[in-house]
């Protein structure tokens, strides 16, 4: 491991498990999530400048206008997704610089990323690369339409907020899926995460936290 990964100063052991602590603190009590939140170095997932922040449980910019997730955040949306079942191929929209991708790829062998920002591609791929993953496949491209290629998803997360549910991704819910979305406008305030859960007779709808995410864009750049 480089020394970027090894985790001194404020990147030790302690300021991380500080931040699962911060966690637990705040109800999340999976632990497979919280295990996982433990391994992965959020630090190299930000600019070397914010390394110090990177394990305080707040959001921070990213470039582009975009942010990486509040861990607390993280942990909610993947926690309830995963409740009383595995993930199953999963799909994520809107990845940023990779931080969840990373989360949800060593709780799940097979994971989709789209994002419409190809430059923040480029460094979610970088920051991948520096860790040991399972299969995970990026890609470049608007995540309204998901990834038919690759569908049906047992769990499609999106972390960009839409004022209405994105056609495409509910019709590549496989039977049993779940998908959660921050629904809402991208004004402040406003949004709630809503889980869409397909059974055998339809889609069932749960509202949850009132949430703040980035707006999700149309169109690729
Ligand atoms: N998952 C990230 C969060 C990144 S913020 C993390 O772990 O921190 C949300 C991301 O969604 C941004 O990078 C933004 O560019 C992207 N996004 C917004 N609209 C999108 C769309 N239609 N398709 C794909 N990505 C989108």
């Amino acid at each position: 491991m480089s020394s970027n990964l090894s985790g001194i100063g404020m990147t030790s052991q302690r300021t991380r498990m500080r931040m699962i602590e911060r966690l637990r603190e705040l109800g999340i009590a999976d632990e497979a999530v919280l295990n996982v939140m433990y391994e992965i170095p959020r630090h190299i997932f930000v600019e070397e400048a914010l390394a110090s922040r990177a394990y305080d449980d707040t959001a921070l910019p990213i470039g582009f206008q975009q942010t990486i997730s509040q861990p607390y955040v993280v942990a909610r949306m993947i926690e309830l997704l995963i409740k009383g079942r595995e993930l199953g191929t999963t799909l994520e929209v809107g990845a940023g610089c990779g931080y969840q991708t990373a989360v949800l790829a060593m709780l799940e062998r097979q994971v989709f990323a789209l994002e419409r920002i190809d430059a923040l591609l480029g460094r979610a791929r970088k920051n991948l690369a520096q860790l040991r993953l399972g299969y995970v496949r990026l890609k470049h491209a608007d995540g309204n339409f998901g990834l038919p290629e690759a569908a049906p998803f047992d769990t499609i997360i999106v972390a960009a907020a839409s004022s209405s549910v994105p056609q495409a991704l509910l019709e590549q819910l496989a039977p049993g899926g779940r998908m959660l979305l921050p629904l809402g406008p991208s004004a402040v305030g406003g949004q709630t995460l809503c889980m869409l859960e397909r059974n055998d007779v339809g889609v069932v709808e749960t509202r949850y936290d009132a949430v703040r995410f980035v707006p999700l864009v149309a169109g690729v750049e």
